[in-house]
């Protein structure tokens, strides 16, 4: 197919790459033209402008958050005044996604965000939630297969895509500050976080996020962010803003929110999300 992907981070650029492995015909910008590079010597085309992504069969986006996605769409030279199929890959809010739903090109409007960090979407294993007309969804098939291992459809309307990411998002924060509580007490306690984390992920808390940030947590593995907590921060208040629009009390997500806030403000912005236990360990002066 002819793919324009736009948005060349951490994650689009694994995505990129691997839509190219799978054979399409890949046109790539970004707003920093210098992470076009890499995937140029792949075989990919640089577009001058995001409307130049978007003549072919799909354009895909990639990019930080709403503010971006607007500027990238609706902006001078943006794709919303191209022909293809737009699928938003971001994490952006559902009042976005409904905005981009009605007012998409005569391509279409799907909504797709993924879970998994970067080196799931290096592997081509991300899991792509899409919602939005099912027959544009099934035109994005052969790219969800290339970009990730399992295609979850949630109904008609895209932004429901997008209210299912930033539930989960919120769940895995929420799981984050769960461990870090229970390590702090442990060490605390005079336990080891290791020894606790093999306990409890040997017997009932043995998901994958279990797994994946456990190891984090225990080994302050924070830098380089894998996601950064400006952007967990950014989804928290996203899921925040959806939580007032539906009358969904959430009292979890208010904890979780102000401790990416404090570790932003005394870590900076380059830590990931998951550096939410060092402001539950301060706080115990650990
Ligand atoms: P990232 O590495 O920070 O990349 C952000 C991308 O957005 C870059 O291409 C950046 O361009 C672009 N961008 C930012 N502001 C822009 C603007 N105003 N105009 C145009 N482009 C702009 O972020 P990422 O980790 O790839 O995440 C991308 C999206 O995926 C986010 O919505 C995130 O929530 C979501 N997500 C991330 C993960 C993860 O683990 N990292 C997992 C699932 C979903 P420049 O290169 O010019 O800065």
């Amino acid at each position: 197919m002819k793919v324009g992907f736009v948005g060349l981070g951490q994650m689009g650029s694994a995505m990129a790459a691997n839509l190219i492995k799978a054979g399409h015909e890949v046109t790539v910008w970004n707003r920093s033209p210098d992470k076009t590079a890499a995937l140029a010597e792949q075989g990919a085309t640089m577009a001058q402008r995001p409307v130049d992504a978007a003549q072919g069969d799909v354009v895909m986006t990639m990019l930080a958050d709403d503010r971006a996605v607007e500027a990238v769409v609706f902006g001078d030279g943006g794709i919303g005044q191209g022909s293809a199929l737009h699928i938003g890959h971001s994490t952006i809010s559902v009042a976005l996604a409904d905005r981009l739903a009605g007012s998409s090109g005569p391509g279409g409007y799907v909504s797709a965000p993924v879970f998994g960090r970067p080196p799931a979407a290096a592997a081509g294993k991300l899991f792509v939630v899409a919602a939005g007309e099912s027959a544009a969804i099934d035109r994005g098939e052969p790219l969800f297969t290339a970009i990730g291992q399992r295609l979850f459809r949630v109904g008609d309307r895209p932004a429901s895509a997008n209210l299912v990411k930033l539930s989960g998002n919120f769940m895995i924060m929420a799981a984050v500050e769960a461990m870090a509580e229970a390590m702090t007490l442990a060490e605390k306690g005079g336990v080891d976080r290791r020894t606790l984390l093999e306990v409890l992920t040997g017997t009932l808390f043995n998901a994958p996020i279990h797994q994946t940030y456990g190891e984090i947590l225990v080994e302050d593995r924070f830098r380089p962010a894998g996601f950064t907590a400006p952007l967990g921060l950014k989804d928290m208040t996203l899921a925040d803003a959806a939580a007032t629009a539906y009358g969904a009390p959430m009292p979890l997500l208010g904890i979780v929110r102000d401790h990416l806030r404090s570790v932003i403000a005394t870590e900076g912005e380059d830590i990931d999300w998951a550096g939410v236990a060092l402001a539950v360990r301060r706080g115990a002066s650990v």
